[in-house]
């Protein structure tokens, strides 16, 4: 199946990684967006728009879609409390594939985290560090966030557990907490590495991205699953796109 994407951020690191992904993946990039394009004058001609670009840009796109009922891929990061729930407004009118991360190896890295978190309780501390180009605007990163989510979910724990960073008198590390560290330099496509450490042992998942083009691949692929069939209204995880 061929599928016409409209593609915002289009003159981005991962726009461009898109961009040169596409046709081995079937996909053709129809419109490419970026500042100054205007992507209403566009979408008609789409079967799914994919949103690499700016956190503000997102939720004036997904407005664009629910009314002219195209489905979205939205690979962005950083979204305020306020532009998710924009855009969560838009999922009950078509369905949106979004993810902090679409590379295969982060999707199972999340799954063996969940599994490990369930089994080690909190006598195993947890730390969450990721480091990435010193270009990257946002911190810590979406897939990040996202491994702090699973770990507070297994672990019955809420945002007052988490520590973003330490610096100072910071004290003893209580048992529970949940600790996120960003560090930012070069060229760094995206580690993210969880630990939990108890005494006497220490356990590692990590996962490092060499290429953008993972993302990009994995991008297409969701965008592929909504052209597919017809998808519901609604937020959709890459692990229903990967796993089903
Ligand atoms: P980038 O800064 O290289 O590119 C962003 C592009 O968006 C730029 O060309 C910029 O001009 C454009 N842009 C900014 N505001 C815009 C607007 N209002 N309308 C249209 N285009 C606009 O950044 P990047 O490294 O390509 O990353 C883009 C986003 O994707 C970031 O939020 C990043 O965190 C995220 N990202 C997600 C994944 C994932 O797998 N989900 C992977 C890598 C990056």
């Amino acid at each position: 199946m061929h599928v016409k994407i409209l593609l915002n951020g289009s003159n981005g690191r991962m726009g461009r990684a898109i961009a040169e992904a596409a046709p081995a993946c079937g996909c053709e990039i129809s419109a490419a967006c970026d500042v100054g394009s205007n992507p209403a004058d566009c979408i008609s001609d789409c079967d799914v728009a994919v949103d690499f670009s700016f956190r503000e840009a997102t939720p004036a796109l997904a407005e664009l879609c629910a009314k002219n009922g195209k489905p979205l891929v939205i690979g962005t990061t950083g979204h305020t409390p306020e532009q998710r729930a924009q855009i969560l407004e838009c999922a009950k009118s078509v369905p949106i594939v979004w993810a902090g991360n679409y590379s295969l190896g982060v999707n199972l890295l999340n799954r063996l985290t969940k599994i490990a978190a369930s089994i080690l309780d909190n006598s195993y501390d947890v730390e969450i560090v990721e480091m990435h180009h010193r270009h990257k605007k946002d911190a810590p990163s979406g897939t990040a966030q996202k491994l702090k989510e699973i770990v507070c979910a297994e672990r019955g724990a809420g945002e007052e557990s988490v520590v973003y960073g330490r610096h100072g008198q910071a004290g003893e590390r209580p048992a529970g907490e949940i600790g996120v560290h960003a560090l930012r330099g070069g060229s760094v496509v995206g580690d993210h590495t969880v630990v939990f450490a108890a005494d006497g042992e220490r356990l590692e998942l990590s996962h490092k991205a060499a290429d953008r083009k993972v993302f990009a691949q994995g991008a297409l692929r969701a965008a592929k699953w909504l052209a597919a069939s017809d998808r519901k209204p609604g937020v959709y995880g890459m692990e229903e796109v990967l796993f089903g």
